[in-house]
């Protein structure tokens, strides 16, 4: 495995995206703490701070506010395709919200591009920003129907997509359609240097500093951090899960997935970006970084909190070897995602808080959904019309798409809510837990969530989860304490790293 430094993410496992480029300065906002801003922006990933930039650049003063360091969240675990297709096929779109708004979604996937390219080269950013095809294929008769199904309703939204007999990855395939026009890129060079050109702007990113309480005092947002507070007339939750017990607590299923990224022995390195139809599907890509090929291979996806890590790394290995010849494993994370219950993410503004506003259930396009949600919620705090803001509008009400997911996904917490107290083993001594690993027990009558470092340090943390009182699950892999029902996640002293929960979990000594 690589051993570099490399910046922060939320988990212990390393993306290759960390290694790159230099650490920002700390950005100290000492001198700024009295300001009153126009917009607060929580969370640093694409979304903040592409948001961030759109209003600076329009002269608005903003300030982006994020627990750890640029990049932290699941910008720093992507994988970065970018696409204008969706995880929501545009079959799925058509049916459930309409044929007008398919070809709107995909004039948003267009625009949302089209921006990523205009900053890229307006900023000169150096992020190996490439146009690549996308292949998506079926292996199997079901399969099959369904991809001459997506492909009929990705022409008729406006997709440029045609039937192809060849796929840049040497897997066995019954059909197959290419998407011209997509791309890829290198996430955290890319979003750092909009940091770099929103503070030459004069805007003030402040890194460390978790938003623990949101207050609207007459006019002014409060955002409370453990050391200072700051004011602003807009606020924006670019947290990617909505912090607090809300709608999208419900609305949004947080997911899991897991990424290799492998160098191979024949240099048979894909060109392109492709994508099985498998359930979860397999993602596939190649990038340089320092004269060095990988291939980067993700899937294997589960809901958070209730799957094997090590056991989907080890699928997922077997997976690539069946195809490529692999030389090496240099790269193996997982990162969060989360499923909107109706196909589409939530971007605009908030239905609770007024002059607040979220961007949410991205599903595996977040580089685009981040991009347009920066698009949309700048639109709306400058006062612009905006095409897609009604389509998108957390407000909006489909009573019928997504309902089965709805009542499955929220049946599924309430499983996990009841039935995860009763499994807790009980133990006569901590000292019966292996180093290294980490397990929700019974001790001495209480409930314990107990990790035991490499060394035998214990940790002992109460197992139930700030947000809504579930009960967490140790992840070996990223050593985090994972919440089934809603993907609260926290590190090993017990602090919030993502997810929705607002506090930390409660410590024993
Ligand atoms: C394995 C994987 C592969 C993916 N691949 C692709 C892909 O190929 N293409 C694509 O388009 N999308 C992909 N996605 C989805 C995409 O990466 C995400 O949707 C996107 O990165 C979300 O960006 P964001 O800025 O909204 O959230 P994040 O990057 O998660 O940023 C949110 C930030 O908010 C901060 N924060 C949260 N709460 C607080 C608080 N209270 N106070 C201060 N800060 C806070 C967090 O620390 C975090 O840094 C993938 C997702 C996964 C999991």
């Amino acid at each position: 495995m690589v051993n570099q430094e490399k910046k922060l993410r939320d988990g212990a496992c390393i993306s290759p995206w960390q290694l790159a480029g230099k650490d920002l300065v700390s950005h100290s906002t000492d001198q700024k703490k009295h300001e009153t801003f126009d917009t607060i922006i929580i969370g640093g990933g694409i979304t903040g701070l592409t948001t961030a930039l759109l209003l600076q650049q329009c002269g608005k003063k903003c300030i982006v506010v994020e627990t750890k360091t640029i990049g932290f969240g699941t910008t720093g675990g992507t994988s970065a395709h970018l696409n204008t297709f969706f995880d929501a096929t545009y079959a799925d779109i058509e049916s459930d919200f309409g044929k007008e708004e398919s070809k709107l979604v995909a004039k948003a996937g267009k625009e949302a591009m089209a921006m990523i390219k205009k900053l890229a080269t307006d900023l000169a950013i150096d992020c190996d920003l490439a146009v690549k095809d996308g292949y998506l294929f079926a292996q199997d008769e079901k399969q099959v129907e369904e991809l001459s199904k997506i492909l009929a309703a990705s022409k008729r939204a406006g997709i440029e997509v045609t039937e192809t007999a060849e796929i840049c990855v040497p897997i066995p395939f019954q059909s197959a359609i290419i998407f011209t026009g997509q791309g890829q890129f290198h996430p955290i060079e890319y979003i750092q240097k909009l940091a770099v050109a929103f503070i030459d702007l004069g805007g003030v990113i402040s890194e460390n500093t978790f938003v623990n309480e949101v207050e609207k005092k007459g006019d002014l947002y409060h955002a409370t951090t453990p050391n200072q507070v700051f004011t602003g007339s807009k606020l924006v939750y670019a947290t990617h899960a909505v912090p607090g017990v809300n709608a999208f607590s419900f609305k949004c299923a947080p997911y899991r997935s897991y990424v290799l990224g492998v160098t191979l022995k024949d240099d048979h390195y894909p060109e392109d970006l492709a994508y099985d139809m498998m359930e979860p599907y397999h993602y596939f890509r190649s990038h340089e970084i320092d004269g060095q090929s990988y291939l980067i291979v993700g899937g294997e996806d589960h809901k958070t909190g209730q799957g094997d890590p090590t056991q989907a790394f080890e699928s997922l290995e077997t997976y690539i070897k069946q195809y490529f010849n692999v030389k090496e494993v240099a790269f193996k994370w997982s990162s969060q995602y989360y499923i909107p219950t109706d196909g589409l993410p939530y971007i605009g503004p908030s239905p609770a808080l007024a002059d607040a506003y979220v961007a949410t259930g991205f599903n595996g396009n977040g580089m685009m959904f981040g991009t347009l949600s920066a698009m949309i919620i700048s639109d709306d705090i400058l006062n612009k019309k905006n095409d897609y803001a009604a389509l998108f509008s957390p407000s909006r009400i489909k009573p019928l798409a997504g309902l089965g997911e709805f009542i499955q996904e929220n049946a599924n917490v309430a499983w996990h809510f009841i039935s995860d107290r009763f499994k807790t083993e009980e133990i006569a001594k901590l000292k019966d837990i292996p180093n290294d690993t980490g397990q929700v027990v019974e001790f001495e009558g209480e409930k314990l969530a107990v990790y035991k470092g490499p060394r035998g340090k214990v940790t002992a943390l109460s197992p139930v989860c700030t947000h809504a009182g579930c009960i967490v699950n140790f992840n070996p892999e990223e050593k985090t304490w994972d919440c089934p029902c809603h993907g609260g996640r926290y590190d090993i002293e017990g602090n919030v790293i993502s997810g929705p929960p607002l506090r930390k979990l409660a410590r024993y000594k």
